[in-house]
């Protein structure tokens, strides 16, 4: 196994914002030991309908003050223009350059979808409010989003978002390779230039990842599943396992041309980092 990071790739982590006090401890904690790899940026998610809206705020403001670049993610979905107006201006006074765009899923009982229907729509909006300030990164789905009519029309509609502005994507986690490599192959078949990023989801139990990938549209491939249901309840097999798979995964992205890996890390650093050592990043 070669060593492999080049200045040019890519490499971030993503977190979801603490719900306690608790949590937010154990994230430092999390955040000082990833931060030791130096990636480009860390990312914070946000619950559709603004549901998490100040949380995530509060948590990209102490990542950045801590030196490294945080990046937000903003879903539109019930949102009106205003509201994403004054988010927008929040951060840009706060320095924040770096922002995840998305759509969203409106929360479950929730009806309105608000004055944005899809990303490419908010996209366009934070290009027409702020220009160039931000540096938007947006989803793509190699395996097809769920709700998607087909996947050819799933593929216009990610192109939208880049026609709209965006400047990177980072991808729906998958365990196909595959699936990776022949998106990237149709953007360079339409012109589209910008990274796309691997979304890496290290596997540390099985239940989880099963209901997870259920509702994401992520494949998990039949020979894995029929692995992780035979270890049970047996964790460390489990982690052991999925350590191997996710990292012969992430090596074969990168060998082959990946501009870099974004990890879901769950607010866990031990995963991420055995992957990472096992790249010899
Ligand atoms: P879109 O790009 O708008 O696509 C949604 C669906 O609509 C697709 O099926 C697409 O084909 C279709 N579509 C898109 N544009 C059009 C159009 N113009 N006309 C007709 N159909 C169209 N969710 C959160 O709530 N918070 C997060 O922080 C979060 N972070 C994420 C980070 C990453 C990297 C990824 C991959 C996903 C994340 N999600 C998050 C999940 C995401 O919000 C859901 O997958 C959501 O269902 C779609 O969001 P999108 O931005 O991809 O939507």
């Amino acid at each position: 196994m070669q060593s492999q990071k080049t200045p040019s790739q890519l490499f971030s982590f993503e977190f979801y914002p603490p719900k306690s006090e608790e949590g937010a401890a154990s994230l430092q904690i999390v955040h000082d030991k990833l931060a030791k790899l130096n990636p480009d940026f860390f990312s914070v998610t946000f619950g559709a309908g603004g549901s998490t809206r100040d949380k995530t705020f509060d948590a990209v403001i102490a990542i950045q003050a801590k030196g490294i670049s945080a990046a937000p993610h903003l879903s539109c979905v019930a949102s009106t223009k205003e509201n994403i107006r004054a988010i927008l201006k929040s951060y840009q006074d706060h320095g924040i350059s770096k922002i995840v765009a998305l759509r969203g899923d409106l929360p479950s009982g929730m009806m309105s979808a608000g004055e944005f229907r899809y990303a490419n729509e908010l996209v366009e909006f934070i290009r027409k409010e702020t220009g160039d300030y931000f540096q938007i990164h947006v989803a793509a789905y190699p395996e097809m989003h769920p709700q998607a009519a087909n996947s050819r029309e799933d593929f216009k509609n990610f192109k939208r978002k880049v026609d709209a502005g965006a400047n990177a994507a980072i991808t729906q986690y998958f365990y196909n390779a595959e699936a990776y490599f022949y998106f990237v192959d149709a953007c360079e078949k339409n012109g589209i230039d910008i990274p796309i990023i691997p979304g890496i989801m290290p596997i540390t139990q099985y239940s989880q990842l099963f209901r997870f990938s259920e509702m994401c549209g992520a494949d998990i491939p039949r020979w894995m599943r029929k692995r992780l249901e035979c270890f049970g309840d047996d964790r460390q097999a489990i982690q052991a396992f999925g350590l191997d798979v996710v990292t012969e995964l992430c090596q074969r992205l990168l060998d082959n041309g990946a501009p870099g890996l974004h990890f879901y890390t769950m607010n866990q650093a031990a995963p991420t980092l055995a992957i990472w050592e096992n790249l010899k990043l």
